[in-house]
């Protein structure tokens, strides 16, 4: 997995118990879940202070989670998804910046920062001017339109939704993109 840690769904529930409930994000639908497969994967940094399942408000299992070096892209993370997609499934792809990043702070202090970075990312200026929080949300907005890409020409739509988690774990920002089919619809 060259240096992202994908963690395996976690079976500690059971269906008899599970209660509907929303996702603690505006604008997302819940897909129903009977504890089988995970139907989503939130792709976040390995330093983010808190569990995503729960600031997302889901039940251990339903989510797949892959972390990483902030929402930096890269071929292994784009490997990774496309895995998860299509072993599982997927219908939902959770981008999720965090406040106060450390591992984008120490790129935005050093100046062989370059190196942590692709180049493509590099190029797009994504790091000039800002404070580290811009730069955690600009990283996964590009990062969220790139596995866009990505994943429609492995023949994959699923809804991705880039988020902001703050420092006492609130999910912020939110937007969704339910992909090419639903905008297609709606125009
Ligand atoms: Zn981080």
């Amino acid at each position: 997995m060259h240096g992202v840690a994908m963690a395996a769904p976690r079976d500690l529930h059971s269906p008899t118990r599970l209660v509907p409930r929303s996702l603690a994000l505006p604008g997302v639908d819940r897909p129903a879940w009977s504890g089988g497969s995970p139907w989503g994967l939130v792709w976040c940094c390995a330093d983010l202070p808190h569990v995503p399942e729960q600031l997302l408000g889901t039940e251990p299992g339903e989510l797949l989670v892959l972390q990483g070096a902030a929402t930096l892209p890269s071929a292994s993370v784009t490997a990774d998804i496309v895995w998860a997609a299509r072993e599982h499934g997927i219908s939902h792809l959770f981008v999720l910046a965090h406040a106060g990043c450390r591992l984008l702070q120490h790129a935005l202090r050093d100046e062989s920062s370059a190196r942590l970075m692709s180049g493509h990312v590099g190029r797009l200026g994504l790091f000039a001017g800002h404070d580290v929080d811009a730069v955690s949300r600009t990283v996964a907005h590009h990062s969220a339109g790139s596995l866009r890409r990505d994943l429609t020409r492995h023949g994959l739509v699923p809804a991705i939704v880039t988020a902001f988690a703050d420092a006492r774990g609130h999910v912020v920002d939110v937007s969704v993109d339910r992909g090419p089919e639903a905008r297609a619809q709606l125009s």
